[in-house]
């Protein structure tokens, strides 16, 4: 039996070990060619059947509705805060931005630099302790779209319902928990995320959107920038990140062959609710960094009563095998992440020695 950590890193992150197994059998000789997936062409039929499958199953999985796309695009999703605006925000327009962490001040950040934008909603004033209600969300009537970040990977925040804006795009970024839960895409007109978190491996980013999204984008943009381009040529423009998408193939197939999206949400409503009522029962000794409502089902963020104690969690924790639970660098304090492919039983072993660390230093 492989011996595996107790992996909580924030992303690049876990992966679950079938598709790893799979990919390790694989990897020398692909399916009989005598060559692994990265030494042929991009072109050839294998390749080309690794990426469709991925595309539909990405489709089946989200339910995506006819008449939207999948792209696999590289840049990461820090490429996409820019592609937007500088495919959606025209002159005369202004992109409104839903502040709710780190990683949507990055988006309006990027977009600031290429257009008008405003800030559609915040958190700010609860210190991002919470999501803005969808009703705090304004849509002005200039507005070119809305962007909304799905999942706060930092600060551990997660939509628990998303807004209805109307008429205006809704664009959404899904970087750090796109198939953890069943979603309406006919709400969104245009979502992607990185794929390191749920998907796989870094190197590819997923587009989904409307069709009408992806076709005549904006005169005077570079080739590679343009949704446009990619659509056109089903995401092979140029050479793609092979790899990445292979594995994205086989972690889409790992969560069909677990039961899909509702399935993979209990799973992770159970895994989450071991460690947040650790946190809860605690009666004050972990603090959540998060109001209940707006709690992330990946990320899980929680603080202890001062510096001493959280440094002797991390390496009383490092030490008994737990990996990846220091906070991000911006915020400190502690964070679990529970992605699609951390198992029940590394959530199950966090929970205890949560509460058996509170034993002995409580
Ligand atoms: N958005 C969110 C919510 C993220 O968590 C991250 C990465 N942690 C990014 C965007 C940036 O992704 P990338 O590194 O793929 O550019």
């Amino acid at each position: 039996m492989t011996k595996r950590a107790y992996n909580f890193n924030a992303g690049p992150a876990a992966l679950p070990l079938d598709v790893l197994q799979q990919a390790q059998a694989e990897f020398v000789d692909y399916r009989g060619i005598g060559m692994s997936i990265m030494e042929i062409s991009h072109r050839s039929k294998e390749y080309e059947q690794v990426n469709d499958e991925a595309q539909s199953l990405m489709k089946e999985l989200l339910g995506v509705p006819n008449g939207y796309e999948v792209l696999f695009l590289q840049g990461g999703a820090s490429t996409q805060f820019a592609m937007i605006p500088m495919n959606y925000l025209q002159q005369g327009q202004a992109a409104g931005y839903v502040l709710t962490g780190s990683w949507a001040d990055k988006a309006l950040k990027e977009a600031k630099g290429i257009g008008e934008t405003y800030v559609a909603g915040t958190g700010e004033a609860s210190g991002f302790r919470r999501i803005p209600a969808p009703n705090e969300i304004e849509v002005r009537p200039n507005a070119a779209y809305i962007h909304i970040t799905s999942n706060e990977t930092i600060a551990g925040s997660q939509y628990a319902e998303y807004p209805d804006i109307g008429s205006v795009p809704l664009i959404a970024d899904l970087s750090s928990d796109i198939l953890c839960r069943p979603v309406d895409v006919s709400k969104f007109d245009f979502l992607y995320a990185g794929a390191q978190k749920n998907l796989g491996p870094s190197g590819v980013t997923v587009v989904i959107a409307k069709e009408g999204m992806l076709k005549d984008s904006p005169k005077g943009l570079p080739t590679m920038l343009r949704y446009d381009t990619h659509a056109k040529s089903k995401s092979l423009y140029n050479t793609p990140p092979v790899y990445s998408v292979y594995i994205v193939s086989l972690v889409l197939k790992w969560i069909k062959g677990l039961g899909g999206l509702e399935a993979m949400e209990r799973l992770n409503h159970d895994k989450t609710k071991l460690i947040y009522d650790a946190i809860d029962g605690s009666g004050g000794f972990f603090e959540g960094l998060v109001d209940p409502g707006s709690r992330s089902l990946m990320n899980i963020t929680f603080a202890l009563g001062s510096d001493e104690l959280e440094k002797k969690f991390i390496q009383e924790a490092e030490a008994a095998g737990f990996v990846g639970l220091k906070g991000h660098r911006d915020v400190g304090h502690m964070r679990a992440s529970t992605y699609n492919a951390v198992p029940y039983e590394s959530c199950k072993a966090l929970a205890e020695f949560m509460q058996e660390f509170q034993r002995r230093n409580g």
